[in-house]
């Protein structure tokens, strides 16, 4: 064993204790070769932690894409944005549509809902959906909503509306590979929290072209907002996207690096994102998502018919597989 591979063992063991990791001890672990049995330990480190943290519970959060229309925020990995130019025309769910989805998640075991819209949504359909879903669901059922960046007092409307968190990223590389400056996704998670929303973030979307010390960056800010749930997630290509000439990162490679977002987080995080794979759920990702209805990711109208979204039952087993046991009910903690 040569003196790089000792320190990375001692970075492991050091991360197994549940308190964190430095930014040098985060960026030599994503430094790591992916195929190597430092690499092997690390997955194995990621899942006892965070089986330590959760309980050996796992969660799959279900996300209802409510609309589609040609985006002007122009993230490049999105097949809404303008400048990619991959999709065309309107797409929009029926109120009914939205509240019978919700309703379904809710038989079906999903532990959270989370409402998807484009950055251009309307915000007067959209307190009207938070409102219909919530009458629809179950008080103890966290409602979140994933929109684009609100000011303070909208984020009130939706609150009394019966929305309890929001999903919102500084994405990487925003402001470069998109036209939203970095600082509005900051002041909406500021506007959202001081309006008693919880919040889901995540280090994403990653690539292959992001070095170490671009996720050490990403990790450390995403850690500092202090979300619910949080983690790493890889890029989905899009066919005829900007991004797609980079390609993806590959199955041990994102497993690798979920793992190092549990150790460079700590204890405190309950929820690590994400478990698309039973490798990744294996290396310590316990929060999977379903979708239904519009999705950034593919080029459907609806997700769940041939598109990138996994039903419930898919995500629930991906999770099984990897080694966790499913919670049942309401996700907690997002209530506040
Ligand atoms: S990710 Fe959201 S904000 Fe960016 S282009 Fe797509 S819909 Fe618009």
């Amino acid at each position: 064993m040569n003196a790089i591979e000792m320190n990375i063992y001692e970075i492991i063991e050091k991360g197994m204790e549940g308190n964190g990791l430095t930014d040098d001890e985060i960026c030599t672990l994503y430094a790591v070769d992916p195929f190597s049995r430092e690499a092997a330990a690390l997955r194995w480190a990621g899942m006892e932690l965070s089986l330590r943290a959760a309980d050996g519970k796992a969660e799959v959060h279900a996300q209802i894409g409510l609309n589609g229309s040609p985006c002007p925020c122009n993230c490049q990995f999105c097949s809404f944005a303008i400048c990619n130019g991959v999709r065309s025309g309107k797409l929009e769910m029926t109120k009914e549509d939205v509240v019978e989805y919700a309703k379904i998640y809710e038989e079906q075991g999903a532990n959270l809902i989370l409402m998807l819209t484009t950055a251009t949504y309307n915000f007067d359909k959209l307190l009207e959906m938070t409102q219909a879903v919530r009458e629809a669901i179950s008080l103890e059922m966290p409602l979140l909503i994933n929109t684009g960046d609100t000011p303070y007092e909208k984020w009130v409307q939706l609150k009394e509306a019966g929305a309890n968190g929001a999903y919102h990223v500084p994405r990487i590389d925003e402001g470069i590979v998109t036209s939203i400056p970095i600082e509005e996704r900051f002041a909406t998670i500021d506007a959202m929290k001081r309006a008693g929303m919880t919040l889901s973030t995540c280090v994403e979307p990653v690539g292959p072209e992001h070095t170490p010390e671009k996720l050490t960056e990403f990790t450390r800010i995403v850690i500092g907002l202090g979300g619910v749930s949080a983690g790493i997630g890889r890029r989905v290509t899009v066919p005829g996207t900007m991004l797609e000439p980079y390609g993806e990162i590959n199955e041990m490679i994102a497993s690798m690096q979920v793992a190092i977002y549990r150790l460079a987080t700590g204890l405190d995080l309950r929820l690590n994102c994400s478990a698309r794979t039973p490798l990744t759920a294996s290396a310590g990702a316990n929060l999977n998502w379903a979708e239904v209805g519009t999705n950034p990711r593919d080029l459907k109208s609806k997700t769940e018919e041939g598109g990138a979204g996994y039903s419930i039952a898919k995500a629930r087993m991906i999770l099984i597989e990897g080694g966790w046991e499913i919670a049942e009910g309401p996700s907690k903690g997002w209530m506040i």
